[in-house]
């Protein structure tokens, strides 16, 4: 069974999840943005062993410690997609722009696309790539646990933002209606921000891709 723990971090308040797979213990890190020393102590008191960092997207929040904590861990990084290579390039100006901790430069050990699968332990995630917010964004969907890690895709009543370069809101409200919500209404998700909702309450409620909004149904 995969079992989480969210885990807030920066003063973005950003959910890195912590997931594992409860008969193997493994665990990987999803969008380690920074906070370090509580992201470890989270997997020690878990008797946990982590095995890799996954990465929804590039933004400082979301990515600010991946470099420093791959290297000293000696772990792989699994994603995201090649879209957001620009936004890991950029990630040292990044931090200086937000007063982040000087974030260190890493390269992916495995970029992923729509459809691949990441493992752990004995669960299988399968990976969407859901552009619009940037243009490499995935997101990592667990179907026996009915969860989903959507980072800045799609929020509890709203969605990510669309103004930073090569964001696109036609192209994320597609990654939403059509890669998301086929996931299932019942299906709880895990935002990067704020609290955890289902995508049929997204579906009835939410103003920005709510079914009634959209004319949908
Ligand atoms: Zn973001
Ligand atoms: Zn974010």
């Amino acid at each position: 069974m995969l079992r989480y723990e969210t885990l807030p971090v920066t003063p973005f308040q950003q959910n890195c999840s912590l997931v594992w797979c409860d008969r193997t213990n493994e665990a990987a890190l999803i969008d380690p943005g920074g906070e370090i020393p509580r992201l470890l102590a989270a997997v020690k008191a878990r008797g946990l062993t982590l095995k890799a960092l996954w990465l929804t997207h590039a933004h400082i929040d979301h990515a600010g410690a991946t470099g420093q904590l791959a290297r000293e861990q000696d772990l792989p990084i699994v994603g995201p997609h090649p879209g957001d290579q620009f936004w890991i390039d950029g990630l040292p100006q990044q931090s200086q722009m937000f007063g982040f901790p000087p974030a260190e430069h890493f390269t992916p050990t495995r970029w992923l696309a729509d459809g691949d699968t990441v493992q752990l332990g004995d669960e299988t995630l399968s990976v969407r790539h859901c552009p619009g917010h940037t243009p490499g964004h995935v997101v990592f969907h667990s179907a026996s646990a009915q969860r989903a890690f959507v980072g800045d895709v799609l929020f509890a009543g709203s969605i990510g933002r669309t103004d930073f370069p090569q964001g696109n809101y036609d192209q994320l409200i597609a990654s939403i209606t059509q890669r998301l919500w086929p996931m299932g209404d019942e299906t709880v998700f895990i935002p990067g921000h704020g609290p955890e909702s289902s995508f049929g309450a997204e579906r009835r409620s939410n103003p920005f891709v709510a079914d009634a909004a959209l004319g949908r149904r």
